[in-house]
């Protein structure tokens, strides 16, 4: 399988409402017995959720979980060096998000607090791209005064509006993204339709959870909620911390990075604009490649560059592309998003 290969949808159902922003990106009907919890798209997913069921692997077409086909030919899909770093595993959870109501507010734990207290190598760094906002839609991320641990455990107590009044409020629109480092709070508002990366784990504190109907031993990851809070960066992050985490991914001509600078020990998330006769080209990665505006064609050069594969793609087209597959070059009126593991 050395072509680029269309994702099916891989939307698990949530606590939280949303979806249907996906169903239409993706160009697809809303089934008749929708039950609008289907809020998250999981792209090449080697993830399961952490409750609600553990869903969340990829199964590509053929039958095959995404595990097994990595599994089955490691270099051919992540190439030699990643597989020599990093192993069998993509090291990326990629989403499309619609939250079709805000979503509680919450943080993940970064990469020491996880390897400390939840035996796991990943926390939880996460960047949003955003594909479409509601006007006056917004995201909330990070406290804007230093909360002392007292303050923090007394908000999480009172599960009142307060602990989303003290996060940074941000109005967001299409073409922003915003980095969102482990340990930092935030929430995402009702409208806001994101193209999300993530390290692959499902690790979340729920620091509101009562009226998202969340059990506590869901809520904190199964600790004691004063160990689940020492995961929680209690601030401040001020206007000049927040303007190192935002981009507009819309600046990009040609080639460039969606994300801020800091996100690439994390993962990537590689722009290709084409204009008519000036194609965009990036080098062989394992890729989720998001088709966010326009139309043209995707073209792998195959892995000796002689074997030319191309495809027709349009806006809310997702491709799995493979290492194997070669460089990837787009042609016409489009601009795609590759979100690809950390180099
Ligand atoms: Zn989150």
């Amino acid at each position: 399988m050395s072509a680029p290969t269309r994702l099916p949808l891989n939307t698990p159902r949530r606590f939280y409402r949303g979806g249907e922003r996906i169903l239409a990106f993706r160009g697809l009907e809303t089934p008749a017995d929708f039950d609008g919890h289907r809020p998250e798209d999981w792209l090449a997913s080697t993830t399961r959720l952490f409750a609600e069921g553990g869903d969340g692997v990829t199964v590509l077409a053929d039958g095959t979980s995404l595990p097994e086909a990595l599994a089955a030919d490691p270099d051919h899909w992540l190439g030699p060096d990643h597989v020599a770093t990093h192993g069998v595993e993509p090291g990326l959870l990629t989403k499309l998000l619609d939250a079709g109501e805000r979503l509680p507010v919450h943080s993940h734990p970064d990469r020491a607090f996880a390897a400390a207290h939840l035996d796991c190598e990943h926390g939880k760094t996460e960047a949003w791209i955003v594909l479409g906002a509601e006007p006056g839609a917004s995201v909330w991320l990070g406290f804007r005064e230093e909360l002392p641990p007292h303050e923090l455990s007394a908000l999480v107590e009172a599960q009142d509006e307060r602990l989303l009044d003290a996060l940074n409020r941000i109005e967001v629109r299409a073409g922003d993204t915003v980095l969102v480092p482990g340990g930092q709070p935030h929430a995402i508002g009702e409208g806001v339709f994101v193209l999300e990366l993530q390290e692959p784990t499902d690790l979340s504190v729920m620091l509101e959870h009562r009226r998202f109907g969340l059990e506590e031993a869901h809520a904190f990851l199964g600790l004691t909620v004063d160990r689940a809070l020492e995961s929680v960066d209690r601030g401040p992050l001020t206007e000049e911390g927040l303007a190192t985490l935002r981009r507009r991914w819309t600046d990009v001509s040609g080639v460039g990075h969606a994300l801020p600078e800091r996100a690439t020990e994390f993962f990537r998330a590689e722009v290709l604009s084409a204009t008519p006769g000036a194609p965009a080209v990036g080098a062989a990665s394992f890729a989720v490649v998001v088709v966010v505006a326009g139309a043209g064609t995707l073209t792998t050069t195959g892995a000796d560059a002689t074997s030319p594969r191309s495809t027709e793609v349009g806006r809310g087209d997702v491709l799995l592309v493979p290492y194997g597959a070669g460089a990837v070059q787009v042609d016409g009126d489009v601009t795609v998003v590759r979100c690809m593991p950390s180099a």
